[in-house]
C-alpha cells in the first residue's frame, strides 16, 4: 500500500509502497478514504514535536473497516469509522477519572510509536515503521486499536468525517466543553486555522452573540466569517486587544480561545479577556519552548485551561458531531480548501505553511 513516510525531520515526506500485516486481537484494519493535513503533522515533520522515526504520520482520518481482529465487537467489516487518536484503554486511573485524553496505556505506547502490544504493523523493505499518535492515517490502510475506531452514520461523507478526527473535535470541544460558552456571551478566537475555525463553530452553536476572529491572514478571516465569526481583526493591521475591548463595551471578552501556538497570542488571549473570564489554550509552541506572561494579565481572576482534544470523548462526540453536520449546524464543506493525492502530500503541507488552507485533505 502507499503511505507517506517520515524518515528525517527535515520537513518532507516520502511516499513509499509499504507492507502492512493483518489486524491482531482487538485491532481494526481501516481502508482510509481521507486524511487531513494537520499543523501538528507539519510541526512533527520540522522537528518541533517529538517523534519515533521512521514513521507513517497523519492522525486525522476516516475510512471503511476492511477487517477486524479477534475480540472486536464495536465495529464490523463495512462500517464507516473515524480514527480517534485517543484510543483510551477504559480501565486505567485517568480513564476511570473521566479524563480519557490522559489514558496511561495510550500515553505509554504512543510515546514509543507502537500499538498496545509494543509492535507495529507496517514495514518497508523489512524495516518496521513507527506509528504516529496510534493511528498513522496518511496511508491507504491502517491498523488501529478497536478503541480508536469510532463508527459513524453511513450517510455522513467520509471526507467531511475525517475532519472530526483532530481539528474539528479539538476546536469544537475547546469552545463547548472547555470554554463552557453560554448564549449571548462574547468570545475571541486567536488563530483561524482548522482548530480555530472549529472553535468559532462551537461558539456559534453554543449561542455566543459576539464571536471575534483574529488572524494575520485575510483569507483565514474570510473562512472565519463563513463559519460564524461576527467580527474579524487582522492583528498585523489592528490591535486585537483594543478591538476586543471596544466590541465588549471596554470590559473584555467572556471567553478567549488561543489556537495559534505562540507566546504572543497566548498573552493576547489574557489581555483581550475580562476579569473572571475563561481562557482556553488549544495551540502549542514548539517542544521545549518556554512562555512568559506579565503577571498583571493574571490579575482579577481568570480560569486558564489547556486542552489537547477539546475535553472530548470521541466515541460519544464523533456521532454527535456527525448529526450536527447532517442537520446543517456544523459547517464542514466550508472547511475543506483543497484536496490532494497522496503523491502530492508535500505540496499540501507547503500550502499549509503558507497559510493558504482552512484544511487540506489527502483523498485516497
Ligand atoms: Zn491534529
Ligand atoms: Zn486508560
Amino acid at each position: 500500500m502507499k503511505a507517506a513516510v517520515l524518515f528525517e525531520t527535515k520537513g518532507k515526506l516520502s511516499v513509499e509502497n509499504v507492507d502492512i500485516s493483518e489486524p491482531k486481537k482487538d485491532e481494526v484494519l481501516v481502508k482510509i478514504k481521507a486524511s487531513g493535513l494537520c499543523h501538528t503533522d507539519w510541526e512533527t515533520m520540522h522537528g518541533y514535536q517529538p517523534v519515533n522515526l521512521p514513521a507513517i504520520i497523519g492522525h486525522e482520518g476516516a475510512g471503511v473497516v476492511e477487517a477486524v481482529g479477534e475480540g472486536v465487537d464495536n465495529v464490523s467489516v463495512g462500517d464507516n469509522v473515524i480514527c480517534s487518536w485517543n484510543p483510551n484503554c477504559g480501565i486505567c486511573f485517568y480513564c476511570d477519572n473521566g479524563q480519557p485524553i490522559l489514558c496511561e496505556v495510550q500515553k505509554k505506547y504512543n510515546s514509543q510509536g507502537v500499538l498496545f502490544d509494543g509492535t507495529t504493523r507496517a514495514s518497508l523493505n523489512g524495516q518496521n515503521l513507527h506509528y504516529y499518535s496510534l493511528v498513522s492515517t496518511h496511508a491507504e490502510y491502517t491498523i488501529i486499536p478497536k478503541q480508536g475506531a469510532v463508527k459513524v452514520r453511513k450517510d455522513f461523507p467520509l471526507d467531511r468525517a475525517s475532519l472530526l478526527g483532530c481539528a474539528v473535535m479539538t476546536g469544537y470541544g475547546g469552545a463547548v466543553y472547555a470554554g463552557n460558552i453560554k448564549p449571548e456571551t462574547s468570545v475571541v478566537v486567536i488563530g483561524c486555522g482548522a482548530v480555530g475555525l472549529s472553535a468559532i463553530q462551537g461558539a456559534r452553536i453554543s449561542g455566543a452573540s459576539k464571536i471575534i476572529a483574529v488572524d494575520i491572514f485575510d483569507n483565514k478571516l474570510e473562512f472565519a466569517k463563513k463559519v460564524g465569526a461576527t467580527h474579524t481583526i487582522n492583528s498585523k493591521i489592528d490591535n486585537p486587544i483594543e478591538a476586543c475591548l471596544e466590541i465588549t463595551d471596554g470590559r473584555g471578552v467572556d471567553c478567549a480561545i488561543e489556537s495559534a501556538g505562540h507566546n504572543e497570542t497566548i498573552r493576547q488571549t489574557l489581555e483581550c479577556s475580562r476579569p473572571g473570564a475563561r481562557i482556553v489554550i488549544l495551540g502549542k509552541t514548539p517542544y521545549g519552548v518556554e512562555i512568559n506572561l506579565p503577571f498583571y494579565t493574571l490579575m482579577g481572576e481568570r480560569e486558564i485551561i489547556r486542552t489537547s482534544y477539546g475535553k472530548s470523548h470521541p466515541r460519544i462526540d464523533f456521532p454527535r458531531l456527525a448529526n450536527l453536520y447532517m442537520d446543517g449546524k456544523l459547517y464542514l464543506d466550508e472547511m475543506i480548501t483543497k484536496t490532494y493525492k497522496i503523491e502530492e502530500i508535500n505540496e499540501g503541507f507547503d500550502a499549509l505553511e503558507r497559510g493558504e488552507l482552512a484544511r487540506g485533505l489527502v483523498i485516497f
